[in-house]
């Protein structure tokens, strides 16, 4: 496995492998089963995998929780090398946000809504950053967790609006066996808040909004942000809670496969 911190390594290393097809997985790190299902996707659809770790601090709009993520290089490179992960890009801040970046990509309507109300900007951060990851990987393939439902409507939305030609894959969400959708934020969730934390995917589970908001009202220890059919594609039931300090997301599908 190659590991490339600079645009200009990774573009390097990937110019001999362009004759075939190119599979990107953007992540963040602190890795888990749920980026496991993404790579072994990826690895069984192209020549090349590329993983992308960059913790992207554009797409944190509470400094705390930037600050919060949990980060462990060592075993993210060695679970990738693992997962037959060929090239692994770990840019720099810099090397992504040059001194004087000023460039954004801003996906306004899908954006805005749900995450993008309680997180202005949050999407600004991922698309800008995404599309970067694309031009400089230039994949055939791209893939990404259906866990974040509303990140996948941007990045379809953002790849149809720009004419990118490349492929996005998404994977279903992976959960642990009690249900609770894997997260890295899981982490960071005490015994007793990751108990309380189970009742977002349970009250999803009922597929019914009202009786959803019903069960969580009557749930402990959780503050509600939102809880809301979207009409994306697929349309799904999508929600976001608070336990303790921790925000956690969830969604399940409305239609056709239940996910
Ligand atoms: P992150 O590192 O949190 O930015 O996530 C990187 C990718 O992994 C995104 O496409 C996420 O949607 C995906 N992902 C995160 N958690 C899960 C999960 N439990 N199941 C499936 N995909 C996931």
């Amino acid at each position: 496995m190659n590991l490339v911190r600079t645009i200009a390594g990774a573009r390097e290393v990937l110019a001999p492998l362009r004759s075939g097809s190119i599979g990107l997985v953007p992540t963040m790190g602190a890795l888990h089963d749920g980026h496991l299902a993404l790579l072994r996707a990826a690895r069984a659809g192209n020549e090349t995998v590329v993983m992308s770790l960059f913790v992207n601090p554009a797409q944190f709009a509470d400094a705390g929780d930037l600050a919060r993520y949990p980060r462990d290089e060592a075993r993210d490179l060695a679970v990738a090398a693992e997962a037959g992960v060929d090239v692994v890009f770990a840019p720099s801040h810099d090397e992504m946000y040059p001194p004087g970046f000023q460039t954004w990509v801003d996906v306004t309507e899908v954006g805005s809504i749900l995450e993008g109300r309680f997180r202005p900007g949050h999407f600004r951060g991922v698309a800008t950053v995404v599309l970067k990851l694309f031009s400089i990987v230039r994949p055939t393939r791209t893939y990404f967790g259906q866990k974040d439902a509303q990140q996948v409507e941007v990045i379809r939305t953002l790849i149809r609006d720009l004419a990118l030609e490349v492929e996005l894959r998404v994977v279903p969400t992976v959960r642990d066996a009690d249900g609770l959708a894997l997260s890295s934020r899981n982490a960071r969730l005490s015994p007793d808040e990751r108990r309380r934390a189970l009742a977002l995917s349970r009250a999803l589970a009922t597929r019914d909004r009202e009786q959803a908001l019903a069960e969580l009202a009557a749930a402990n220890g959780l503050e509600i942000d939102y809880l809301e059919v979207a009409d994306f594609d697929p349309p799904v039931l999508a929600g976001a809670v608070r336990v303790g300090s921790t925000r956690l997301i969830d969604n399940v599908v409305l239609e056709g496969e239940a996910q």
